[in-house]
């Protein structure tokens, strides 16, 4: 009887334990709700309400800067001259030329980091005007990843003016690179990862987020052949005939919707005139998924496709490699605290937020380095990448608000 006893009184601390332990998404919204409510954090966004026009002339001036990929400095000394105006604690260029500025915390909160990339995929010399209509704001790179520069600047001024103490250190690291080789993000992980507890990518988003990064190579393959005239002997055949064969047989891979994968093949060529047989024809391949396992098995298939095709024909394979990037996920982190507190902070903005695991951004060196990391972002924009990239421009108020109850809510307040 005793035992039994014992027993249950042991059960039901095993359970209490358990429920402390796994906070159901109910106990997130009201501890963000909570916070949203304080008199402070409303006088934030009521400080954002009342800054629309100088929110939008500040981001309209940023995206004004040209800023290629390596060739941000422009851009970063302008951003510096504002972050300079605010009560920071410390503002300073890394070795990739990351400009960070810490906003310290009272000490006994975690160190969380917000980083938005400054660099665009434009040419160097593009001369860009800002236009406005119906509702709209048009530029090249006014959506990527400018209006998460502005976000982040927004939300520093609306921090200070609120006069809110965060316990832990908000860093925000404006990037290099992110559009080319991730230098930025690389080097700011690589020289921080001991002291970043949580790391929020802002690049793309706007109603949801991401929590793992998707895998992505890139190859080009080439059929090389001996090549002739059209009039030569045949076989042997110009290179283009293996090609077409596999890619044929390539499109007829089986790729799964789940985990999510993508295979592109969106580049070829061979000859370069039209009598003549190609003794070298190539074509790119674009492999995406969230499984690793999923791209080593499609990367096998692949290459045993172009090596029959090759042998069919006399002819031999090679291989470019022209990028690997790993699929980046932490094992269990769709229910991590980070994930947990982010789709709170949606729900209590109002957001249905699509929560997906194929993010693609500098979210994924944060991840791959082991430190919990999410992406999102500030507003609703389209043509990314495109001389008609455009953004809405009353969305990013509100984005604005929940980037700042993301940081409060990460950081802690007094
Ligand atoms: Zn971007």
């Amino acid at each position: 009887m005793r035992k039994s006893i014992s027993l249950v009184i042991l059960l039901i601390i095993v359970v209490a334990f358990a429920q402390a332990q796994v906070k159901s998404i109910s106990q997130y919204i009201e501890q963000v709700k909570a916070l949203s409510d304080r008199s402070d954090v409303k006088g934030a966004n009521a400080y954002i309400d009342l800054n629309h026009q100088s929110i939008l002339r500040e981001w309209i001036a940023i995206t004004e800067i040209n800023a290629p990929s390596g060739q941000e400095q422009q851009r970063a000394k302008y951003i510096e001259g504002l972050l300079r105006q605010y009560r920071l604690d410390d503002i300073h260029y890394d070795s990739a030329g990351n400009l960070i500025a810490v906003r310290k915390g009272t000490g006994v909160g975690p160190v969380i980091v917000f980083d938005a990339h400054m660099d665009t995929v434009f040419q160097p010399g593009l001369q860009i005007k800002v236009t406005i209509r119906d509702g709209r704001v048009y530029a090249p790179g006014i959506g990527d990843d400018t209006r998460n520069v502005e976000a982040l600047l927004a939300t520093i001024r609306a921090l200070n003016e609120a006069k809110i103490k965060t316990k832990g250190d908000l860093v925000f690291v404006f990037t290099v690179e992110e559009e080319t080789t991730f230098k930025g993000v690389n080097t700011f992980v690589n020289q921080n990862k001991a002291k970043i507890d949580q790391y929020i990518a802002l690049d793309g988003g706007y109603e949801g987020f991401t929590y793992a990064g998707i895998g992505i190579n890139w190859y080009r393959y080439h059929f090389i052949g001996p090549g002739g005239h059209t009039r030569s002997r045949t076989p042997p055949y110009s290179a283009t005939l293996p090609l077409a064969r596999a890619i044929a047989r390539i499109y007829e891979l089986k790729v799964p919707a789940s985990p999510s994968s993508n295979l592109n093949i969106g580049m070829l060529g061979g000859s370069e005139v039209v009598n003549a047989k190609a003794s070298d024809a190539w074509f790119s391949v674009d492999l995406r998924s969230t499984s690793n396992e999923v791209i080593a098995d499609l990367d096998k298939q692949i290459k045993t496709i172009l090596d029959e095709e090759a042998a069919r024909v006399g002819m031999k394979v090679k291989t470019d490699v022209i990028s690997k990037s790993p699929a980046a996920a932490i094992p269990g982190h769709r229910e991590s605290y980070l994930v947990r507190i982010s789709e709170a902070v949606h729900r209590v903005m109002g957001f249905d937020p699509p929560i997906t695991n194929a993010g693609s951004n500098n979210s994924s060196a944060a991840l791959l380095a082991g430190i919990s990391s999410i992406s999102t972002g500030a507003g609703p924009c389209d043509g990314a990448h495109s001389l008609a990239e455009n953004c809405e421009i009353e969305p990013l108020y509100k984005g604005i608000k929940k980037i700042l109850l993301l940081e409060v809510a990460l950081a802690g307040v007094e």
